[in-house]
């Protein structure tokens, strides 16, 4: 006896409409309140049935391994050969991509990915990540979001997954990050985030990092790029033929996470790389003020490796250091 099989239907969201088989591109207009958005969605149902999967680049609009790697996997792919569909944001946050600007959102000075899952009557990015959150996370059974370093951060590549509680879920993102194929895979929640929105309502999310410092040179973006269309294969949409590009490696687990954040402005001298192995206690590097006097000085709470470093100069009051992620 053959199993039910659902019949086929047409993927539509923002107006955009595809039928199976189909990829369709468009600009979708949200209206943020004082501005609206014109967010560049590309629709992608396969031909075949299968997991639906949303997935996001340049919610940080300086991220640009994320935004062209995210764009060559959806337009290079094949829609005869997807087995379910895909609901893909190239450029989720565009006011910030046009103003170069370094994690806020021009509009209103937030951070975006600490704003989900957003209010339809707020801010303008709590509306624009309501808008995400209810069109591209609520109704995918795997939720991808692609980042990189800020403009003025190295980072070494890493994934990121939370636990749901959900055995199934779990092990869903947890085969999509072990495909991506990143050097670290970092576990743990992110308050106010996409995956976060997305782990909260048990749908499997997985975060993307790799690259950084506004910079995007073809040996990172063909591994972000790489890394999705493994990631795609993990999830049963793409065959295995489709992964194509830099072979991935294992991931190197961490389970805890130190972020370092200035508590002055000022002038930031780091003393270490990222990637670099640091022992607790270690000087990490200090904020100085104008003139070179040390206002503070920066020590390694824990044991473990710089997962991404602030390369600028300029440091303010408020903004990260570093991060140190262990086992
Ligand atoms: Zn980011």
């Amino acid at each position: 006896m053959a199993e039910a099989v659902e019949p086929l239907a047409g993927l539509e969201v923002g107006g955009l409409r595809a039928a199976p088989g189909q990829r369709v591109t468009g600009l979708v207009a949200i209206d943020l309140g004082e501005a609206v958005a014109e967010l560049p969605i590309v629709l992608v149902n396969g031909a075949g049935g299968g997991r639906r999967v949303g997935i996001t680049a340049g919610i940080h609009g300086a991220e640009y391994v994320s935004i062209a790697a995210l764009r060559r996997v959806v337009m290079e792919l094949d829609p005869a050969r997807l087995r379910g569909s895909i609901v893909a944001v190239l450029t989720a946050n565009p006011a910030a991509f046009a103003a170069r600007s370094i994690y806020l959102n021009p509009l209103d000075r937030q951070n975006l990915n600490r704003v989900f899952p957003g209010d339809p009557a707020g801010s303008a990015s709590q509306r624009l990540a309501a808008w995400l959150d209810q069109n591209v996370i609520t109704g995918a059974d795997l939720f991808i979001d692609m980042h990189c370093g800020d403009m003025n951060e190295a980072l070494v590549s890493f994934t990121g997954m939370e636990l749901t509680g959900e055995p199934a879920v779990d092990a869903l993102s947890r085969r999509v990050a072990d495909a991506y194929g990143l050097d670290f895979l970092v576990i743990g929640p992110l308050p106010g985030s996409t995956t976060t929105a997305a782990a909260t309502r048990g749908i499997a999310a997985v975060l993307g990092e790799v690259g950084g410092l506004g910079q995007w040179p073809e040996a990172d973006v063909g591994r972000h790029a790489a890394g999705l269309r493994r990631a795609l294969v993990a999830a049963g949409v793409l065959p295995p033929s489709a992964a194509t590009g830099p072979a991935g490696g294992s991931s190197t687990l961490l389970t805890q996470e130190a972020w370092l954040r200035s508590d002055v402005s000022g002038y930031w001298h780091p003393r270490i790389a990222v990637g670099e192995r640091v022992t607790a206690g270690q000087p990490l590097g200090e904020v100085r003020d104008a003139f070179g006097t040390v206002l503070r000085s920066v020590d390694a709470p824990i044991d473990g490796v710089i997962l991404f470093l602030v390369t600028s100069l300029a440091m303010n009051d408020g903004d990260p250091l570093l991060a140190i992620g262990a086992p």
